[in-house]
């Protein structure tokens, strides 16, 4: 039997067919084409499917379920995307108009937990019983799963740890509020950073490797001028992991899990990333006397893992 997962971005509709083991066996995309209807975006989908399973040779009665991952805030239990900011959806009840295109039964996520939940049953986590994802993009997202059970929240929009606030009146946040760890520590504010540094320090080595363009300036920049040794790329870099490694020390203090899976561009640093934040974050854990501390991984399965998550997404019990 074969799962499908289906990874709704705002610019592509990313499907995978995954086997039993977990793998993807066969991969489509295409362009999302916003805006556009529920109704019309619903029926590009089914129909990317269909014609997908068709060209693997494998027919509907072996699909047992199909899961689809979605940007926005999705109640997981009746599907309906209660907000997708990118497609201005509002209470839009995306799995039914999906659903009744299927001949399969099918899941709704939000698309970060369902890329924790693939890197949880696949990638970085597989075996750890409780695993918090912290994804370095645009914005800084995440999910926790504890106990083998991904916390949705009494409303499903648990895992928002980019909008805790690690600097009170600190820098405007696209939520509304005032220095959350995603005007700090996202990819974006790293590059961000940089830029400012760059203009502020025009002999070093950032604006040399951007071409003498400060909006080409990015995390791959700083990180290639960091190891080439300059001084104004270090001070940045510093700076930025302060702030990531405050945000991950306190949530790792509050939860506690076995494993912090650190995702987006960012963590294809892997060590040069990976080995600064435990640094600084062992210290200020409340738990760094005992003899088990959360143990810091890069995710390992890149963009398959909302793939994978959605395709063997297990919806949280309803209460
Ligand atoms: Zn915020």
């Amino acid at each position: 039997m074969y799962r499908i997962g289906i990874d709704l971005g705002g610019t592509n509709i990313a499907l995978g067919i995954v086997d039993e083991k977990k793998r993807i066996l066969h991969k489509a995309s295409e362009p999302t084409n916003l805006p556009r209807s529920a109704e019309s975006l619903t029926e590009a989908i089914a129909e990317l499917v269909m014609r997908e399973l068709d060209r693997a040779g494998i027919s509907a009665e072996e699909v047992e379920a199909a899961g689809i991952g979605i940007p926005g805030t999705v109640n997981p239990v009746d599907g309906i995307v209660e907000y997708a900011n990118n497609f201005g959806f509002v209470n839009v009840p995306l799995k039914a108009l999906l659903q009744e295109k299927l001949p399969f039964p099918l899941h709704a996520a939000n698309d970060a937990k369902a890329a924790a939940w693939g890197e949880y049953q696949a990638g970085a986590g597989k075996g750890c019983r409780s695993m918090l994802m912290i994804t370095l993009g645009t914005g800084v997202g995440g999910a926790m799963i504890i106990n083998g059970s991904c916390i949705e929240g009494y409303n499903y929009a648990a895992g928002e740890i980019g909008h805790m606030v690690i600097r009170q009146g600190g820098k405007p946040c696209t939520c509304g509020r005032r220095g959350c760890l995603e005007a700090y520590a996202s990819a974006s504010a790293l590059t961000e950073q940089a830029r400012e540094a760059a203009a502020e320090n025009p002999d070093s080595l950032l604006l040399a490797h951007a071409g003498g363009n400060l909006e080409k300036i990015n995390g791959k920049v700083v990180m290639d001028c960091v190891a080439a040794g300059d001084e104004t790329a270090k001070r940045v870099f510093d700076q930025y992991m302060s702030y990531l490694a405050e945000g991950t020390a306190n949530l790792i203090n509050i939860l506690q899990p076995e494993r912090v899976v650190i995702g987006g561009g960012l963590s294809g640093a892997g060590e040069a990333l990976l080995s600064p934040l435990r640094q600084l974050v062992s210290p200020m854990l409340y738990s760094r006397d005992s003899s088990r501390n959360a143990q810091i991984a890069a995710a390992e399965l890149g963009n398959d893992a909302g793939i994978i998550g959605a395709a063997f997404w297990q919806p949280a019990d309803s209460f």
